[in-house]
């Protein structure tokens, strides 16, 4: 495929939803998978419901993700500028060339006046649309004479410009187009309304915007979500009556509540307790943070990959993908219909996978972070040994924390009913006496710690289970862990020792 070029067009309305992480997604995938260009675009036309911290959210978030524009707002801006806000010059003349060619029309109605007409059609209990059946009473230039258009246009009279959608004689006009993704997608012209395209502040609508910057930056493929199928008639007539090339369209499923019917929402992540933000959000409004999946803990490379999955099947059973391996594999052909169940255990599935594939010494340094944290100074060598044992039980890095803090800390209280169970009467002298055997081991290994006290445990004739849960007890100060023979070698004999005494003053 020759000169891929696609875009992702977010609005900076606030966070990006995760469904928004997998457009962009997809197109870089996409771009990349043909030698093509990804770009950033900023769709900021609607000023009452931009936010100013947005922009710089999704691009903390793109970069978080490892997904790389080649083309976006300040890098490389060969069609630029890359923000809408910044190109408001550009689109009213094709709004006048659409008027001009008779596909658009001055509208004039006030706010007022179309809610006089709302409340006239409920009555008839019939919606109101402006439309092929309708604009011919309403108060715009295909109602009005040339010469009242032109008085009102002088004398500064506010107005719209709307696109002539259909035109009655038409009657029954399917238009069909394909879509990658479902095939063949059809629309009743005659049902829709004539939408405007440049509103009365002297800014383009999305639509307008839209199609006018997907035409002048080349963009050969528009990948979206399913929300936008409904707009792609009117785009579709755009582009006819402008006489442009049409891009290829493919509309993206949407991503469905774990539970229930329906899209994921925000509320469905307070509820179950999962983000559903990339990163961390603060709104400004009212104050109130969301958390992110950065902040949860998550791996990027995990979260890409799941997030490639909920929607896209490979046709085999590989789940786990590089990014690499993501561009090599991805085909719009496999992207699926039907929308996508978001199940969070799967995200900390993928997470876990992803975590115990990477090397200890790369794990131990993101743990680092929470040991320091802590408070807790310790060697490199020895944080990634005590990863190495723990490391398989952990979903998240800060899983580490819970499964190694004896490695770092003495326990200073002990499982309480585990020490019903585990220490009897003559439990405390039986500790003196593995103090005892231990004391003079020279060599501290886990393995020369493990025949010793096996040994003796052997010649002693007492149950296994009696030395070693009490044991652990001790060292730990819950019946949790690794290897009981590695966590004495790790902390050494003198700690070894002293944990036993402590648990033999506090359980006695
Ligand atoms: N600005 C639109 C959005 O925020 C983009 C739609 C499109 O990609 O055409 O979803």
């Amino acid at each position: 495929m020759n000169n891929v070029r696609v875009r992702f067009a977010p609005s900076p309305t606030g966070p990006l939803h995760i469904g928004g992480v997998r457009t962009a997604l997809y197109n870089y995938l996409f771009a990349k998978k043909h030698n093509g260009t990804f770009i950033l675009r900023i769709e900021d036309t609607d000023q009452t419901r931009y936010v100013a911290n947005a922009e710089q959210y999704i691009v903390n978030a793109m970069e978080w993700c490892g997904i790389q524009f080649d083309e976006a707002p300040g890098k490389n801006e060969k069609f630029g500028p890359y923000r809408q806000s910044e190109r408001k010059d550009i689109y009213k003349k094709y709004a006048d060339e659409l008027i001009k060619k008779g596909h658009a029309y001055y509208a004039f109605d006030t706010a007022e006046e179309l809610d006089v007409e709302r409340n006239k059609a409920e009555k008839n209990k019939t919606p109101f649309i402006y439309n092929h059946t309708t604009r011919q009473n309403l108060n715009n230039s295909i109602s009005l004479s040339e010469e009242e258009v032109a008085k009102k246009i002088t004398a500064g009279d506010k107005y719209v410009i709307r696109f002539k959608m259909y035109d009655k004689c038409f009657e029954n006009e399917i238009l069909t187009a394909k879509d990658l993704i479902r095939n063949e997608v059809s629309f009743k012209l005659f049902l829709l309304d004539d939408k405007v395209l440049f509103k009365s502040d002297g800014m383009p609508t999305y639509h307008l915007a839209n199609i006018v910057d997907d035409h002048l930056m080349k963009i050969s493929h528009v990948i979206r979500g399913e929300e936008w199928l409904p707009s792609l008639p009117l785009h579709l007539s755009l582009y006819n009556a402008l006489d442009w090339n049409i891009p290829k369209f493919a509309h993206l499923p949407l991503i469905l509540k774990p539970v229930g019917k329906g899209k994921l929402s925000k509320r469905d992540g307070d509820k179950l307790g999962f983000p559903v933000f990339p990163l961390e959000y603060t709104n400004k409004k009212d104050g109130k943070t969301s958390t992110g999946y950065r902040e949860e803990g998550y791996l990027p490379e995990a979260f890409i990959n799941m997030l490639a999955l909920l929607g896209w099947n490979p046709g085999t059973e590989q789940e786990i993908f590089t990014l690499k391996e993501l561009t090599d594999e991805f085909s719009l052909e496999r992207v699926n219909k039907s929308g996508a169940k978001f199940s969070p255990e799967k995200t900390n599935w993928f997470n876990q996978q992803y975590l115990q594939a990477k090397d200890n010494k790369e794990v131990a340094k993101l743990f680092v972070k929470i040991l320091e944290e802590k408070g807790i100074k310790s060697n490199p060598t020895y944080i990634q040994t005590v990863v190495g044992l723990v490391k398989e039980r952990a979903v998240f890095i800060k899983d580490l924390w819970s499964l190694s803090d004896f490695f770092f800390i003495s326990p200073t209280k002990h499982d309480t009913k585990a020490s019903k169970k585990q220490w009897k009467q003559e439990t405390g002298s039986l500790m003196q006496e593995v103090i005892n055997v231990l004391k003079p081991i020279e060599d501290f290994s886990s393995e020369n710690i493990e025949i010793i006290l096996k040994e003796w445990i052997t010649t002693k004739e007492i149950g296994y289970g009696k030395v070693m849960q009490p044991l652990r007890l001790s060292l730990v100060g819950a019946l949790k862990g690794p290897n009981l023979f590695d966590i004495a070698s790790m902390i050494g004999k003198e700690t070894s020792i002293k944990r036993i005494e402590n648990a033999i003053n506090i359980l006695k």
